[in-house]
């Protein structure tokens, strides 16, 4: 029996659902996680602070504390980069803003909960837990990233599933579990319910979930949109495979999908060939190869106040509209407020469609 996979947190199994491959380079060859880029480091900045203000706000008795931010904000930047400063700045303030921590019942902050059932140990660390008086348990998630998920996603969070296992666990197995997405941007807290009977259902697909693993001896490689996240694109073969190997002509939904895999693949190699290139070109100037310059270049750009414009050419007898274009994604806020339907019916249609690739659920 393999102990590491006896051995689960929410993030591995996900890794797993995602690309197998990936979970046995991380967590089975234990060749490391690569290195942290931006947006985790800002989100485990503002983890940090908000962590440290919630503990500081519970020590004095208070239910918020605006003066201490500064001083709390810059002890979770210590050791960050430069580029992560500003936002966790402003994340930091939005949620002592919108944040009143409970000055009775019990809080937990960042503390690590565990389980074991069927052999399996699972564990997690949970960013707030509250009991409340009446024994009501809350598990908190924040979220930093832009995205607000709907009330149905929230309700069907995995992530959340599995918190509210840790927690049930925890602490005696209540008839239900309250969890929370806590989108710090946005100041949004989206609640759902486990029940006692959803737990032990989501505790039954989590058994399934790891003897899943422990009988998979391929480990398959889903060269997709995981592989944007993934520290190992120089080990994999598969990638390496799509990225340099000529895919058969494409005649059928299987060639048509090595080729779709092909493209993933190049669009990553692309970016971290650029991520390279960038701070040497910008440091030692652009890089010539026959034919071709790579680096950066200058494009000039410019924008006319309208009313300037339009005086501008009035006063030189020219007509302004033929120059004038309204933005589409400006004009779209408008569409759902008083002159929606006035602009719907004047409005000419341009729609098209564009060869990309957009993220979809693995
Ligand atoms: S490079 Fe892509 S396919 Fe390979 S292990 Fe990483 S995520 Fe999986």
């Amino acid at each position: 029996m393999n102990t590491a996979v006896r051995e689960q947190s929410h993030s591995s199994l996900e890794t797993y659902r995602r690309c197998p491959r990936k979970y046995r380079m991380i967590y089975i060859d234990d060749i490391g996680r690569g290195e942290p880029t931006d947006p985790m480091l800002r989100g485990s900045a503002v983890h940090r602070f908000a962590a440290d203000y919630v503990k500081h706000c519970r020590e004095n008795g208070l239910e918020t504390d605006l003066s201490e931010v500064p001083v709390i904000v810059q002890k979770a930047l210590k050791g960050m980069p430069d580029t992560i400063r500003s936002e966790v700045l402003a994340l930091a303030h939005t949620f002592a803003e919108n944040h009143t921590v409970p000055t009775g019942g019990n809080l937990y902050v960042e503390e690590e909960f565990g389980g074991e059932f069927d052999g399996i140990r699972f564990r997690g660390f949970l960013d707030l837990v509250e009991v409340g008086a009446t024994g009501r348990v809350v598990v908190v998630d924040y979220k930093t990233d832009w995205q607000l998920r709907s009330q149905a996603d929230v309700d069907r969070d995995p992530q959340l599933d599995r918190y509210a296992l840790l927690a049930w666990l925890h602490f005696d197995q209540p008839e239900e579990i309250t969890v929370a997405l806590d989108f710090v941007r946005h100041g949004v807290v989206r609640e759902s319910t486990r029940t006692a009977e959803q737990i032990q259902s989501i505790a039954r697909s989590l058994v399934a979930d790891v003897k899943q693993i422990e009988e998979d001896e391929e480990f398959e490689a889903r060269v997709g949109a995981e592989c944007q996240w993934c520290p190992h694109t120089r080990r994999c073969e598969a990638f390496q495979a799509a990225v340099v190997e000529n895919t058969a002509p494409i005649m059928d939904e299987e060639t048509a999908v090595l080729a779709a895999q092909r493209r993933a693949a190049l669009t990553v190699a692309l970016d971290a060939v650029n991520a390279e290139l960038k701070p040497w070109c910008s440091a030692n100037g652009n890089v010539q190869i026959p034919g071709l310059e790579v680096g950066f270049f200058s494009s000039e750009s410019y924008r006319y106040p309208v009313t300037e414009l339009i005086r501008v050419l009035k006063d030189a007898g020219m007509d302004a509209v033929p120059y004038l274009q309204a933005a589409t994604t400006k004009v779209k806020k408008l569409l759902g407020g008083p002159a929606g339907e006035a602009l719907k019916a004047i409005r000419k249609d341009a729609s098209s469609t564009r060869f990309s690739q957009k993220k979809v659920k693995a």
